[in-house]
């Protein structure tokens, strides 16, 4: 299953069966941008036809995050433009192989061979148009605003923001239909970047996966996450993990998941980047 759906003239989101996925197209006079490319070649090729149906314009690519779903397909894409936050190559390089390997597992599992045979030969291709806070693009005429506004679903979170359009694709920072994944996040610091997302004072939000919403959902899934954080302080004061489990938004295996990234990778000594918010 997919589909196109028209968000503004010219702004489209496009929603997947496959993990839930929602990615975007922006449409300018004479030039796009796709934001985010799929899980692997397969499925990249199958979005860059999409597109081709859409659009004949030449394109560039925005990487949202380096989680495979949503840059293994960028290959059919070459040769363009791959922008993505600084730290998004280096956790791709890191990071890679391992996600492809635990994803082929799963699919193995899944009964889904084609899914990882695909991914078991999809190219890695390392964004080469590093973003550090902020950067604004002009596709065909249209401001497109690509802004690091600091951790939460991973370090390198962008965010792809159409200031004219009152839109912006959120990546993974928010989720719809299913809880926030925090395998890879910071939770102390992800509320605080989702208020900097509100501030952006956008009406339509794409997550990463599900429909695209309002500030209304974002704005009740940060509190969730602020909740979460809230639990994290707690544990790092000192409380077990045990007794906040039951006191939390979320089911127990993602609220453990995210008081272990609290104690390892976020203590409550912030984790400010230097290079951190700026999208203003
Ligand atoms: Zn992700």
């Amino acid at each position: 299953m997919s589909r196109w759906v028209e968000l503004a003239d010219g702004v489209l989101a496009r929603r997947y069966g496959e993990l839930d996925l929602t990615v975007g197209l922006i449409i300018g006079d004479g030039a796009c941008l796709v934001v985010d490319t799929r899980g692997d070649a397969v499925q990249g090729a199958e979005l860059a036809a999409a597109v081709r149906e859409v659009t004949s314009a030449p394109w560039q690519v925005a990487i949202t995050h380096a989680h495979f779903d949503h840059c293994f397909g960028t290959a059919a894409f070459l040769p363009a433009a791959v922008w993505a936050h600084r730290r998004c190559a280096r956790e791709l390089a890191a990071t890679g192989e391992q996600q492809r390997a635990q994803w082929q597992r799963y699919y193995t599992v899944q009964g889904q061979a084609p899914v990882a045979a695909a991914l078991a030969v999809a190219p890695l291709v390392p964004p080469d148009h590093p973003v550090d806070g902020r950067t604004e693009l002009s596709i065909g005429g249209r401001r497109v605003v690509l802004a690091h506004l600091g951790a939460g679903h991973t370090d390198h979170d962008l965010v792809v923001w159409l200031p004219d359009d009152a839109t912006v694709f959120a990546g993974d920072l928010v989720e719809h239909g299913a809880p926030p994944d925090f395998g890879d996040a910071f939770p102390l610091a992800w509320p605080s970047t989702v208020d900097r997302l509100l501030a952006l004072g956008a009406a339509t939000l794409v997550p990463g996966h599900g429909d695209p919403v309002g500030a209304g959902f974002v704005r009740a899934q940060r509190d969730e996450l602020a909740a979460v954080a809230a639990l994290c302080h707690r544990m790092l004061d000192g409380e077990p993990a045990r007794d906040l489990v039951c006191a939390s938004p979320y089911p127990p295996d993602t609220t453990r998941t995210a008081l272990a990234r609290a104690a390892t990778h976020d203590r409550a000594d912030g984790h400010d980047r230097a290079d951190g918010p700026s999208a203003q």
